[in-house]
């Protein structure tokens, strides 16, 4: 086992300080033997191989608590190992006795992250997904918190998986073929090879915009603008955002880009997006733009969709927007509301997840209240917000961007080689490279120091 010293650890898993409860987790061999040592109850411990809760009473040397036992036997567990929890009064003097306890009958204090690199060292998690726990612990509002369940819920290890595969079958493919090369016996497959390494480097490129999507560049929530193409999108982005344009993401091939800004609103700023508009195109650069639109709007904490308010069919169109209402908060800006053929704004129950607001880009009007609504639907207040704050997360996804970086330049480099007329050993090699970079994302091969500084940065009892 690498890193991680064995033993049977016990941490405090419930937050610090006073609370309904406080929650003692220990993993390792001797969990058993602790939770029969403590154990008092008419009907003594469980069966060691049921999984399941229990209640009892937890001996601390001195008296007896009211426990709920959490019985988790290994491998069926997060570290493979036996794990229980103690569910205990919140009583800081309490649990701290029954810690004692715990630890005169053997158990040693677990490290911070300790648990979770348990679950990592035994291949139960890998390292995406151990820092996406970490990332989850550690945020601090609901953007931070989506884009850990992103890693968490296997969305970058799941694609780092299906291109290791793919790296592999290549080198195993261009390995092969260097007898061809050399005997003029059979022919290199070519077209496969450049097909394989084209997809590859579409596919590094598209988790590295991935994880640029999970983590927001800068940490403000995301108002993405969405609606109609001619509804009024740019121009409300020209009218509302403050900075000179920066870039959000570009599309690959095309000059479509997405542009985003700072936007200040009554108690913080966001970041504003504007995207290329919902046209349903299904073909070409359109239809690539289309999706974009549509992962940016998944990834956005508000919708500022946009109506032009002349439209035959303006309702219609609001009540497009009000569907999306039920996962994304939404505002509707009822567009070009000083045009003589404006409709008026519908009217909407208080208590609907979105607001319509009346405005004109171009006069303007409308334009503060619609930053108000914003503001109060995104429950920003005054202070509430820490623009830029560093988060956790975020350096966890620099350090996954630029490994996918440098996977993607490995290939190319091979492949221009190739290309070039170089022997096809020196692609394996550079195919390898590229393995090589997503293993250290994945946690094959991440150095022992990183590691423990990815782990150290865990609570005590993760
Ligand atoms: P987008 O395709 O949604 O980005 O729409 P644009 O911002 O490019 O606007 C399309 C057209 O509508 C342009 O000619 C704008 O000048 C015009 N327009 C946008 N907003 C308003 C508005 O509030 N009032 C008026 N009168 N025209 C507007």
């Amino acid at each position: 086992m690498r890193g991680v010293a064995g033993g049977t650890i016990v941490g405090l898993a419930s937050p610090p300080g006073p609370g309904l409860r406080g929650i003692l987790r220990v993993s390792g061999p001797e969990a058993w033997h602790l939770v029969e040592a403590v154990w008092r109850g008419g009907e003594g411990p469980p069966d060691r191989t049921r999984r399941g809760f229990f209640h009892g009473r937890f001996f601390d040397g001195v008296g007896e608590l009211p426990l709920l036992l959490l019985w988790m036997p290994g491998p069926r567990s997060f570290t493979r190992e036996d794990i229980a929890e103690f569910h205990l009064p919140g009583s800081p003097p309490l649990l701290d006795l029954a810690l004692s306890r715990l630890l005169a009958l053997g158990a040693r204090a677990a490290r911070a992250g300790e648990f979770t690199r348990r679950a990592f060292e035994r291949g139960r998690i890998d390292l995406t997904r151990a820092e996406g726990v970490l990332a989850l612990v550690s945020a601090r509002s609901a953007a931070e918190a989506r884009g850990a369940r992103g890693l968490l819920f296997g969305g970058l290890g799941g694609r780092i998986e299906v291109l290791r595969e793919e790296l592999e079958r290549l080198r195993a493919l261009s390995e092969a073929s260097l007898d061809f090369e050399e005997s003029d016996t059979g022919d290199v497959p070519a077209e496969e090879l450049l097909a394989g390494a084209r997809g590859l480097l579409a596919g590094l490129r598209e988790a590295e915009r991935w994880e640029a999507r999970r983590v927001p560049a800068s940490g403000l929530p995301r108002v993405v603008l969405l609606g109609a193409p001619n509804a009024g999108k740019s121009s409300l982005f020209n009218a509302l955002a403050e900075e000179g344009e920066a870039l959000v993401s570009t599309l690959a091939g095309t000059t479509r880009d997405f542009l985003g800004a700072p936007w200040t609103l009554p108690g913080g700023a966001v970041r504003l997006i504007d995207t290329a508009g919902l046209t349903g195109a299904a073909r070409g650069l359109d239809a690539e733009a289309q999706a974009e639109t549509d992962r940016l709007g998944e990834s956005a904490d508000l919708l500022l969709w946009v109506v032009d308010a002349t439209e035959a069919d303006a309702v219609g169109r609001c009540e497009e927007a009000l569907v999306r209402a039920a996962e994304t908060p939404v505002v509707v800006a009822w567009n070009k509301d000083d045009l003589a053929g404006a409709r008026p704004a519908p009217e909407l129950e208080a208590t609907r997840a979105a607001t319509v607001v009346s405005t004109s880009a171009t006069l303007p009007r409308g334009l503060e209240r619609l930053a108000r609504e914003v503001a109060r639907r995104l429950g920003i207040r005054a202070g509430a917000t820490e623009a830029g704050a560093a988060s956790l997360d975020r350096e966890l996804s620099a350090r996954h961007r630029a490994a996918l970086r440098c996977a993607a330049e490995a290939v190319e480099r091979g492949l221009v080689a190739w290309l070039g007329g170089t022997p096809l050993d020196l692609f394996a090699e550079e195919l390898r490279a590229a393995t090589a970079e997503l293993d250290s994302i994945s946690g094959r091969t991440t150095p022992e120091d990183l590691l423990d500084r990815i782990f150290g940065a865990f609570c005590i009892g993760k």
